[in-house]
């Protein structure tokens, strides 16, 4: 291993056959090894027969962790970073720390493995070649709708993190924020025994979810198409705006603004601008 070096080390998502050759090198080479929950690393290498000493990184403790992992590398040691499972720094705490060594010119040295997005992503059949990863929603639904909003138009593959206690909450507000026909896959338990992929739109698939407890079960990846056909501002959005730039803006100046916001015809919009000055 290399001295004063952080290792950031993806562990399985559920199979641990799918830990690589390279992480078991580097967890059993490595001088300690930083995690997220000790108890469950320990299982970990305990099936591994690798014995390191550890130290606790999670999300509360974090900050006040960075001087203690610098005063191990300033003493040349090497450090493996993991997460509970997958690829830490994804939904997983190890940013703060990754960002603070790097910006201290520590190495940092990824060892790549599972992570549950791109797993699901691969086998989905939603398109890939373009998409957004947003992580984990808000836990309460009015939140939550605000944020699904912030991406009905988004043309790319939307990817969500879920767990069993919200999944049908959460398909039930993407499904009244981006509509029923849209098309939706989730992928359930990847790797593990109950690996299950449901697909079709939101009414389909909420149907399978709901229909038996062993639907909820598990960890979640929610995968919604994006929107094929974006739409421009609404005739609501137009009227709207108009009335809130018409109160500055003569009608011809605000007919410019909307159309360079909104792509819509200089002229038309125009004509609706002395339309709705008619009615203010
Ligand atoms: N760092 C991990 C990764 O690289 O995917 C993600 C950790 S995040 C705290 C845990 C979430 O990831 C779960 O709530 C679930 O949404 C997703 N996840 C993790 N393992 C999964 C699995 N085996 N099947 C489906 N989703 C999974």
């Amino acid at each position: 291993m290399q001295a004063a070096t952080l290792y950031v080390v993806a562990t399985p998502i559920g199979n641990l056959a799918d830990l690589t050759e390279r992480a078991v090198q580097v967890l059993g080479g490595v001088d300690l090894i930083a995690c997220e929950d000790t108890r469950h690393t320990l299982k970990l290498l305990q099936h591994l027969g690798i014995r390191k000493p550890l130290i606790s990184v999670h999300d509360h403790n974090e900050r006040d962790r960075i001087e203690q992992v610098v005063d191990h590398l300033d003493a040349g040691r090497s450090i493996a970073l993991v997460s509970d499972a997958g690829t830490p720094l994804i939904s997983d705490p190890g940013y703060p720390l990754v960002n603070a060594l790097r910006g201290r010119g520590f190495k940092v040295v990824p060892i790549p493995g599972a992570s549950a997005l791109v797993t699901a992503l691969s086998a989905a059949g939603l398109p890939t070649d373009r998409f957004i990863f947003e992580g984990f929603l808000p836990h309460k639904s009015g939140a939550r709708r605000e944020r699904l909003d912030e991406l009905r138009n988004e043309p790319r593959t939307l990817v969500y993190y879920e767990s069993r206690h919200r999944i049908l909450d959460s398909l039930a507000d993407m499904q009244a924020v981006f509509g029923a026909e849209r098309s939706v896959c989730i992928a359930r338990e990847l790797t593990k025994t109950f690996e299950s992929f449901y697909s079709g739109t939101f009414e389909d698939v909420i149907n399978v979810v709901a229909a038996e407890d062993n639907h909820q079960k598990g960890e979640f990846v929610v995968m919604v198409a994006g929107n094929p056909e974006p739409e421009t501002a609404s005739a609501v959005d137009i009227e709207r705006l108009f009335r809130l730039l018409l109160v500055e803006l003569p009608p011809k100046k605000a007919a410019a603004v909307i159309s360079e916001l909104t792509g819509e015809n200089k002229k038309a919009l125009y004509q609706k601008a002395l339309e709705i000055q008619g009615k203010i």
